[in-house]
């Protein structure tokens, strides 16, 4: 087979590894595909990880920040303040319930909310705080802790972004009274598709493990599978206590998330190693602005976003992202502003102008490659491209 010099360096990629084929084709096997001994390590493992006594297993981060939500009793009339430079499921799932998103800025260093203006923006409307670790950065995890400790509203962590990561010596998924882990494929480890709520409080763990399974009663399982008692057998799998949901995660991406947990500390190695490469290249660059962490952050590494200085228009990072698309090197323009997102703006009145910072930095971010397998001649390859077409004679010949 022919390696051509030239190939494609996609934006991401998950790593799948003979022990994940191995445990999901066990389970494909077993026989047992939903509501097995697979989802119970996996939540296990991650609760663990995340220094949480219960973790509860969801299909996805979007149907765990729903079901922390609900599990709050959050609903019409309820303000949840939440960042404007996230993903739009985090402020999605407060609409879900009927409650008002109020956005903060961030802070332009760090790209999470700036905890001043969170302070500000509580009233007596408010409910929570919804935390996000922008791009997997922890930083003020502690201070969001304090101010909804102070202010007596919750704190839920949109630790989609961070798992594995922690602050101040604290594991991300612990800071809030709850957190929800997301693992799309790109994420620090994926199930395909799946997410999972981490929580310390027995009773909103129980709630949130009833709304993900219809509804029922946590007894359904002796109920339905010990038989040999003589209360009816199905009684409690067809009996519904509260509104819930078909949120369950299967077996098989249990599966594959068990054994991505088990590699999880050598993934976090290579991420950083990773990260410290694109930092060595690129340090120094006038007119990149690097990732800032603190030193009390460990990081596991979302992704690796560089933004341009504001010197740079939004047309001209777009044709930076063409170029780099052009020469096969994938690339990423996250986060678009939630508030300027179409929905938002028609539902909600929201318009250019409002969160300022969150809307420069938007225009300036790149997202490079990043993947486990990422090769340090690829590093090479993607940092030379990225200087010459931010050069100004190239970006203004075009
Ligand atoms: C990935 C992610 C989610 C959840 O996404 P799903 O695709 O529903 O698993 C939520 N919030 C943030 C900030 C994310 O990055």
């Amino acid at each position: 087979m022919r390696r051509d010099m030239h190939h494609e360096i996609p934006l991401s990629r998950p790593d799948i590894t003979g022990l994940e084929e191995d445990l999901v084709l066990q389970t494909l096997r077993s026989g047992r595909l939903s509501i097995g001994p697979m989802v119970e390590e996996f939540e296990a493992l991650v609760a663990k990880r995340a220094g949480c006594r219960f973790g509860i297993a969801v299909n996805s981060g979007t149907s765990g920040l729903h079901l922390a939500m609900r599990a709050l009793n959050i609903g019409p009339g309820d303000q949840v303040i939440t960042t404007p430079f996230s993903f739009i499921a985090s402020s999605n799932a407060i609409l879900f319930t009927g409650a008002t998103p109020v956005f903060v800025d961030i802070c332009p260093r760090t790209l999470n909310m700036d905890p001043a203006k969170v302070e500000k923006a509580i009233n007596a409307k408010t409910k929570a705080i919804l935390a996000v670790e922008a791009f997997g950065n922890p930083v003020y995890m502690d201070q969001y802790r304090a101010i909804a400790a102070r202010q007596e509203v919750a704190l839920i962590e949109d630790c989609c972004e961070a798992l594995g990561c922690s602050y101040k010596d604290r594991p991300c998924g612990s800071f809030g009274r709850v957190g929800v882990f997301g693992f799309y494929p790109n994420k620090q480890i994926t199930t395909g598709e799946g997410g999972m709520l981490v929580t310390d409080d027995e009773r909103l763990a129980e709630m949130c493990r009833s709304m993900r399974n219809q509804g029922r009663p946590l007894n359904w399982r002796s109920a339905a599978t010990g038989s040999t008692a003589g209360t009816p057998t199905f009684a409690s799998w067809l009996k519904h206590e509260r509104l819930g949901y078909n949120y369950r995660l299967s077996e098989i991406n249990a599966a594959l998330g068990v054994a991505q947990m088990r590699r999880l500390n050598s993934i976090i190695e290579r991420r950083q190693h990773i990260a410290e490469q694109y930092i060595t290249r690129l340090a120094g660059h006038k007119h990149l602005i690097l990732p800032t962490i603190d030193r009390d952050t460990l990081m596991s590494w979302f992704v690796f976003v560089v933004r341009l200085d504001a010197s740079y228009t939004l047309e001209e990072r777009e044709r930076v992202l063409h170029g780099l698309r052009g020469h096969d090197i994938g690339c990423g323009d996250y986060f678009h502003c939630i508030h300027l997102q179409p929905f938002y703006r028609e539902q909600f009145g929201f318009e250019p102008g409002m969160f300022p910072i969150a809307e420069s930095v938007s225009q300036r971010t790149i997202a490079l490659p990043f993947y486990n397998d990422l090769s340090t001649r690829d590093i090479d390859s993607v940092c030379q491209t990225l200087d010459v077409l931010i050069g100004r004679e190239n970006l203004s010949k075009r």
